[in-house]
């Protein structure tokens, strides 16, 4: 995103409690994110990045700890083979240390204990083995918290194998690594989430379309990150059960030539809304989000039937995020 469009949607800020600079690329890259981070803190916003932590040093680090309140960095292996086979060309050694330098250089400079620090574990068939000693790493680091998410979009078949979880049975192997990992976290107090490895009963996804929104690199307003990726062409693809179906790019105003509120407030925006809103009625707000062992918590039977009367719009069909995956 450049400065003239992130400048547009900035006029939306005084109206938004966290801007969240991430999606489908590495925000460390943009030579404005700094810029980014300053007008959104201007505007009284809680600013939030998750990295992939390469290019994590001591400078950025003090940067990070300055300005941000919270960091998520992506490692996604617990060694370095398994890190440097999945992120090719980057160095498990490096990122570590970024890591310390990051947690020394809040320890130095904040007195409120932000920016929250999370390091993220995307789970897939090649690396969670590694997932119990990953959380060792994050407690020897000094990081608030484990985020252990599913590899829950893919847009080829190939990769649908990837994916740990399963909406017929879970590998036994896989329930018991996450039960360890639950007991490690525990015993070393580390904050946790841990997205499970079957379908949940959660009213709907965590993308939380009636309080959050996604704005693309060109100013695009979105419901989320899943129904905007950055490819050519109206169409994106998303694999469901290994089968890959056509998805409509799901946007509804520009920011660079309407305000965040007359987007909001459009019928096709509100009509997309509508059953997200009657589901939170049905469970009565029931909000989603982690529990305390850090799965996620569920609706009982009758809540769940109570909200699934309601379908979820067309272009979320087949989205595991609304399994609570
Ligand atoms: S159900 Fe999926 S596609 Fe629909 S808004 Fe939620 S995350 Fe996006």
């Amino acid at each position: 995103m450049d400065m003239v469009t992130y400048r547009a949607v900035a006029r939306a800020f005084p109206y938004v409690k966290q801007v969240y600079l991430d999606a489908w690329g590495e925000p460390l890259l943009n030579p404005h994110f700094w810029e980014m981070v300053a007008v959104a803190r201007d505007n009284g916003c809680s600013v939030g990045v998750t990295t992939n932590g390469v290019l994590l040093d001591s400078r950025v680090a003090e940067l990070l700890a300055r300005n941000l309140d919270v960091v998520g960095i992506s490692v996604d292996g617990a060694t370095a083979d398994t890190y440097e086979r999945m992120r090719i060309g980057a160095r498990f050694e490096k990122v570590v240390q970024g890591i310390q330098d990051l947690v020394a250089a809040r320890k130095a400079l904040r007195s409120d204990g932000l920016p929250l620090i999370s390091l993220l574990f995307l789970k897939t068939n090649e690396n969670i083995h590694e997932l119990p000693a990953f959380v060792d790493l994050a407690a020897t680091l000094g990081v608030d918290e484990v985020i252990a998410s599913n590899l829950s979009y893919v847009t080829q078949p190939a990769h649908d194998s990837l994916k740990a979880f399963s909406l017929h049975a879970p590998s036994p192997a896989h329930i018991e690594i996450l039960e360890q990992v639950r007991c490690k976290a525990k015993s070393k107090g580390l904050g946790l989430r841990l997205y499970p490895l079957a379908p949940k009963r959660v009213p709907f996804c965590e993308a939380r379309p009636l309080e959050e929104l996604h704005i693309t690199w060109e100013g695009l307003v979105a419901p989320c990150v899943y129904l905007t990726l950055p490819v050519a062409g109206d169409i994106i693809f998303r694999v469901y059960e290994g089968v890959r179906y056509r998805v409509p790019k799901t946007h509804f105003g520009d920011l660079r030539v309407s305000t965040l509120l007359e987007i909001w407030e459009r019928e096709a925006y509100r009509q997309f809304r509508e059953p997200f809103a009657k589901r939170s009625a049905a469970c009565g707000g029931a909000p989603f989000g982690p529990s305390g062992d850090g799965g996620f918590r569920e609706l009982d039977g009758p809540a769940f039937d109570a909200v699934t009367r309601y379908s979820l719009p067309d272009a979320c069909r087949g989205c595991y995020k609304a399994m609570g995956l």
